[in-house]
């Protein structure tokens, strides 16, 4: 029958491996995360530009028949001003064409000042193309790579969680809760006893608690310096 040092064993073996694969795998993971929320953001500048570069287009192909409408009013104003009963009304009709005017006037206004800010637009619009266009190439290329790197480790990772889970299951409870609790401090939480010192911190073992670990196999000690698990030579 195996014994409970036993499975702590191969844990801490397991858990080393998983920890060389993810630390293999680096940042990459975050780094990919971190192109695409770039990516998102890159992309919004692109569709505000090009957002304000369609409103102008679309009012300067608008701005024609709007300056002949407001001309026509403004001749069927000037016609009804010679038809006019008294003095109220003439002013009246006045201001109406004064207000036409200004609004064409502001049209006018628009119009010239139109391909200016259309140059502008382009050129922000081509450089915000290009930086979307330069994260897109980051974040692809980061992909690749995680993906080849996951993928040459993914049946390896598998066979680590199944083995992982068979012995979590085999584990005494509190056993395994103090050896994850270990582990948030040393990451190799269970460590073998060499030449009678502990290989996590180097402090030598008590010759009394090495004669008990070798008797008391089925008891968990622990190293009174650094409390990582100990595991004794042989096991
Ligand atoms: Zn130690």
């Amino acid at each position: 029958m195996q014994v409970q040092i036993q499975f702590i064993a191969q844990l801490a073996e397991i858990d080393e491996q998983m920890d060389e694969i993810h630390q293999e795998l680096g940042d990459l993971p975050g780094e990919v995360k971190e192109a695409e929320k770039k990516l998102r953001q890159k992309n919004s500048l692109v569709e505000e530009t090009q957002g304000l570069l369609d409103e102008l287009l679309d009012f300067r192909s608008k701005a024609g028949v709007m300056l002949q409408e407001l001309k026509d009013r403004e001749t069927r104003y000037a016609q009804q001003q010679f038809q006019v009963r008294n003095n109220r009304e003439f002013d009246a009709i006045t201001n109406e064409i004064e207000n036409i005017r200004k609004e064409r006037e502001a049209i006018n206004e628009k119009l010239r000042t139109s391909t200016v800010k259309e140059d502008n637009l382009r050129l922000i619009l081509s450089q915000q193309q290009k930086e979307y266009d330069e994260t897109r190439e980051i974040l692809t290329e980061k992909e690749a790579q995680l993906t080849e790197l996951s993928g040459s480790h993914s049946d390896e990772v598998r066979g680590l969680i199944h083995r992982r889970a068979e012995i979590v299951g085999t584990v005494r409870p509190n056993l395994l809760e103090d050896y994850e609790r270990i582990r948030t401090f040393h990451t190799d939480a269970a460590v073998k006893v060499r030449r009678n010192c502990c290989s996590g911190c180097f402090s030598a073992v008590p010759p009394q608690r090495l004669v008990e670990m070798r008797t008391k196999l089925d008891q968990i000690f622990t190293c009174e310096h650094c409390g990582r698990i100990l595991i004794p030579e042989g096991i």
